[in-house]
């Protein structure tokens, strides 16, 4: 496994094998990988001849107030879990690289971004397609992945490769999870002892609805607010956000007449962790 650190190393790399390599996967990180970016890897292992990971802290998803500083970094340890996974080459590049001096191109999908982490985080959506279109000119995958944990994004990232014609496969993966049904994140790490504990309220969240919707519940102001008081029952956490959305368009649905998502953003403590899950409504009785 190469780890490579500039864009003419990397696309150089590439150049070399992409006539033996029928097929490239990509799986972009910021990296302090675990075993959901892992899952990320070992499906593109399983689809395609040549692996590639970027591991990058991309400096325009994060707003002026985030923790872009504190992000925790460990390379060492992610190009062991890369090396374990059988990904052929790590890619990561200094912020300088990825935004010279002059940059001034940016990528914005509109309408999916007006909601959840788009409206809670001005300006993330457009750090994170224009540094995946970045990597994707870069590396030119056949197939990238994404992990189903950040599900606006990739709604967002699919969107945007479809409008702009871009000539890969945007593939999902679903999330991986701690036994107590936490999502595994790098944020995790920020968690003191008594702040993971209370962290088990955000799959609790999802647990609450999905058992909402399996009772014939099909209205979502009425689950919203069980969520709410639920999480405003627990000390420590603070709900940010949750809204049900039809998974396409990432418009809010008040009524589920079919499948929809809900996404849920929560405070522990000064760590922000996000989830998700499908609401598969009872089928409704069509009128006798
Ligand atoms: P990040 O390093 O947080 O930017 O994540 C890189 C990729 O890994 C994104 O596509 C994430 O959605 C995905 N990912 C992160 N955590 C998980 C998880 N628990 N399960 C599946 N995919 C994940």
């Amino acid at each position: 496994m190469e780890i490579l650190t500039t864009v003419n190393d990397l696309r150089e790399a590439i150049r070399a094998r992409r006539s033996y390599f029928k097929r490239i996967g990509f799986v972009p990180t910021m990296g302090y990988l675990h075993a959901g970016h892992e899952a990320l890897m070992r499906k593109a292992k399983e689809e395609c001849d040549l692996v590639v990971v970027s591991i990058f802290v991309n400096p325009t998803q994060f707003g002026p107030a985030e923790d872009l500083e504190k992000y925790p970094r460990d390379l060492r340890r992610d190009s062991d879990l890369c090396e374990r996974a059988g990904v052929d080459a790590i890619f990561h590049p200094e912020a300088r690289d990825m935004y010279p001096i002059g940059s001034s191109t940016w990528v914005d999908v509109e309408g999916l971004t007006d909601i959840a982490c788009g409206a809670s985080r001005p300006g993330h959506f457009r750090g994170v397609c224009t540094v995946c279109t970045k990597l994707f000119n870069i590396v030119r995958p056949d197939r990238a992945y994404f992990g189903e944990k950040d599900f606006q994004q990739l709604m967002v990232i699919k969107r945007m490769a479809r409008d702009l014609f871009m000539p890969l496969a945007i593939v999902g993966v679903p999330t991986v999870r701690e036994p107590d049904g936490l999502a595994m994140s790098s944020r995790n790490s920020y968690l003191s002892l008594r702040e993971r504990q209370a962290a088990r309220i955000v799959p609790k969240t999802l647990q609450l609805a999905r058992e909402r919707v399996e009772g014939g519940e099909h209205n979502s102001a009425t689950i919203i607010t069980a969520i709410e008081e639920l999480v405003a029952a627990q000390p420590l956490v603070k709900l940010q956000y949750a809204v049900i959305v039809d998974p396409d368009t990432m418009t809010s649905m008040r009524t589920l007449t079919h499948e929809a998502r809900l996404l849920v953003a929560i405070y522990v403590g000064n760590t922000r962790l996000i989830d998700n899950c499908a609401l598969v409504p009872k089928a409704v009785a069509p009128p006798a």
